[in-house]
């Protein structure tokens, strides 16, 4: 199976504004390549002249399109980015189909073009170009849940109660909200679903813990606004034209501030949007009142039991005069729950798009079944992802998540990083600058390659167990740390998971009777040896930085605005252009999103001259590197090498 690499059917343009500084000349558009096959170097389907000579054809190249799925859609009348979409320097071509083709899953195609509803109008929350949410006239939605009784409790209160034959994700217990919710009331013990709540229009189109916390969650909201340029640009786009219009989108991601500015985004593009919680703590129940206020039809809040966590999704899906026409997933467990309860939803469902690495390998799984039949966008593995999200916000949050959990000076420290992938990278360089001592294992001659040109000690674990202050683990792998491990470390240890799950450290081995667990703080707890020896355990073994610190929302603005432009590409993709099968983003539009953000920076970015881009065989205005730039050397992408394609400009 190999991966394929979409191209997009909507058009970059210019952005008008404040973005412009590293803005280019207007897109053209670039002949499209058709879909490879196999799992070798793809052959281009152009000859080497014409792959030169294509990027850099007018718009009327749009129509000399190949044939099968890499043809590129007319481009006249597309509504996407289209109107004043901004692109910089070598940013400004649209690339073409690059699309690599794996097994067939042969299922027929579902989708329907005209995304329209059977049902009457639907709610709807639209952002006005200022920031300003409006709610648009709706009819109250009577809402069924034809097999309730059978899936939901009737009063499910209890955090971890399971009444379902499918468990939630792992993913969706394993991380808890960073930020504090300030206004919650503890002696608040009503469940939302027991509440009856109205925003200030009287819809009731929602479940949030308590609707009177929406102006401070609509504060949380415009200060994540400040540091999320790039969608915030692509709102101003949203005077001129709505490429969303008509989409009909049911998320499910951590509800945060970010991902408020987010949907608001999604809205002021002409979308509606009904949106649940991917995880059952990481809620903000301010923003997500907010949201609610602002006419977004929000099913979450922190806390929920496992059963209120489906309840929420049901409440997003299943709604009478309503169906979503595409999917914004992070986890897979809405796209699980569709499949299983509603799968006639996909015949009108147009895409998804997935940012998890868990739901994108849930993906992989259906396609490889040939049971995925939507087109999905595997937004986890694009270049701003691995490289930003990954990188950069675990670079910039291990030390908050150490610090305000133990209050530790760094200087001096021996520390040792399972892992020197990208989140290891991060980790080290962040404690490497405060000057602690730095240890890596790795497994991969790669990375450990790379670390020690970086300059760490590669060791294994047992080396350096009975030394080190803190460990941390980042390799995405089980049982890296083991209680033997556990048994060796010297007192006062900090040990401490950096990756998905809370596997990496074996926890339930230390849930013993020789063995006490002292709880210090909020996600640190103290495991105490019969001898007096005791390891700072932090968050439980799982994610530190999700569960004990902040995240930088301007990484996460990467991440969303990839979304955001994953989504307009798959809604505004024409018949055809997309079958049932996961594809990542072309590298153009990877391109287009780290541009958006450069203008913060005042960052000026050097244009490739003629000269140099025929020297480097590169179309002046990307992409500037070819697909597999974006493959991690040891992650597990299902053939990811597949993806090898010439860098040209395609
Ligand atoms: P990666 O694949 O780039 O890096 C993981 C590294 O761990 C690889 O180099 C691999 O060779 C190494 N490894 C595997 N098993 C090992 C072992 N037993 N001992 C030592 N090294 C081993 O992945 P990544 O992007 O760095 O992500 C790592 C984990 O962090 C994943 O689970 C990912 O989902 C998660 N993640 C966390 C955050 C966060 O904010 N905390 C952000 C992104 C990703």
């Amino acid at each position: 199976m190999s991966v394929q690499v979409a191209a997009p059917a909507v058009e970059l343009k210019e952005l008008s504004g404040p973005m412009d500084k590293a803005a280019g000349p207007p897109c053209e558009p670039v002949t499209a390549h058709p879909p490879g096959h196999g799992v070798a170097a793809a052959p281009c389907p152009l000859p080497a002249a014409e792959r030169e000579a294509a990027p850099a054809s007018s718009s009327s190249s749009s129509s000399s399109t190949s044939s099968g799925g890499g043809e590129r859609p007319p481009l006249s009348g597309c509504p996407g980015l289209s109107a004043a979409a901004g692109l910089p320097p070598g940013a400004a071509k649209v690339p073409q189909a690059s699309a690599m083709k794996r097994s067939d899953p042969h299922h027929p195609q579902h989708r329907h073009r005209d995304g329209g509803d059977s049902g009457g109008p639907a709610a709807e929350a639209l952002v006005s170009p200022d920031g300003t949410v409006t709610e648009a006239p709706r009819t109250v939605k009577k809402i069924q849940f034809a097999d309730q009784k059978q899936e939901f409790n009737k009063r499910p209160t209890k955090i971890g109660r399971r009444s379902l034959s499918r468990s939630i994700s792992q993913s969706s217990t394993d991380s808890y909200s960073s930020a504090a919710s300030y206004t919650d009331s503890s002696d608040d013990e009503t469940s939302p679903r027991d509440k009856q709540q109205k925003n200030s229009k009287g819809s009731s189109d929602f479940c949030v813990k308590n609707i009177k916390q929406a102006e401070f969650g609509r504060r949380e909201i415009e200060i994540a606004e400040q540091e999320m340029p790039a969608l915030m640009a692509l709102r101003k786009r949203a005077q001129g034209e709505k490429p969303l219009a008509g989409a009909k989108i049911v998320g499910c991601t951590h509800i945060t501030a970010q991902t408020a500015v987010l949907m608001e985004t999604l809205g002021a593009l002409g979308a509606q949007c009904r949106w649940a919680a991917c995880n059952i703590y990481s809620t903000l129940n301010e923003v997500a009142a907010a949201l609610a206020e602002s006419g977004f039809p929000v099913f979450a809040w922190k806390g929920e039991s496992e059963d209120d966590f489906w309840w929420c999704i049901d409440r997003c899906v299943n709604v009478e005069g309503w169906q979503p026409n595409m999917i914004l997933d992070d986890g897979g467990d809405l796209t699980h729950w569709i499949y299983k309860k509603y799968p006639n939803m996909f015949k009108k469902i147009k895409g998804i798009v997935e940012e998890s690495v868990t739901g994108v390998h849930r993906l992989y799984q259906l396609s490889k079944a040939g049971k995925l039949c939507v087109p999905a966008m595997n937004v986890n593995d694009s270049v701003t992802k691995q490289k930003f999200d990954n990188l950069y916000c675990c670079r910039e949050s291990i030390l908050d998540g150490l610090k305000r959990t133990t209050d530790m000076m760094f200087g001096g420290k021996q520390v040792v990083v399972c892992g020197y992938g990208e989140v290891g990278k991060g980790c080290c360089a962040a404690l490497k600058a405060m000057g602690s001592i730095v240890y890596v294992t790795e497994i991969d001659p790669i990375c450990a390659l790379q670390a020690c040109m970086d300059g760490f000690r590669l060791v294994k674990l047992n080396e350096v167990i009975r030394q080190v202050d803190i460990v941390i683990t980042c390799t995405g792998n089980k049982n890296v740390v083991t209680r033997e491990h556990l048994d060796r470390m010297k007192n006062s240890c900090i040990v401490c998971n950096m990756g998905h799950s809370n596997t990496e450290i074996d926890v339930a081995s230390l849930r013993t009777p020789e063995l006490t667990w002292e709880r210090v703080r909020s996600q640190v707890d103290h495991v105490i040896w019969p001898d007096g020896k005791r390891i700072v355990l932090l968050a439980e073994g799982r994610l530190l930085n999700l569960s004990c610190s902040t995240v930088p929302t301007f990484v996460l603005s990467i991440t969303a605005t990839t979304q955001a432009l994953a989504l307009i590409e798959l809604y505004n993709a024409p018949e055809g252009r997309y079958k049932q099968d996961v594809y990542l983003l072309p590298k153009k539009m990877d391109e287009y999103v780290a541009s958006l953000h450069l203008p913060t920076f005042d960052a000026h970015l050097t244009e490739l001259t003629d000269e140099q881009a025929k020297y480097l065989g590169l179309n002046k205005n990307g992409p500037f590197k070819p697909n597999y730039y974006s493959s991690q050397s040891n992650r597990s992408l299902p053939d990811k090498f597949s993806q090898f394609e010439p860098g040209f400009g395609v």
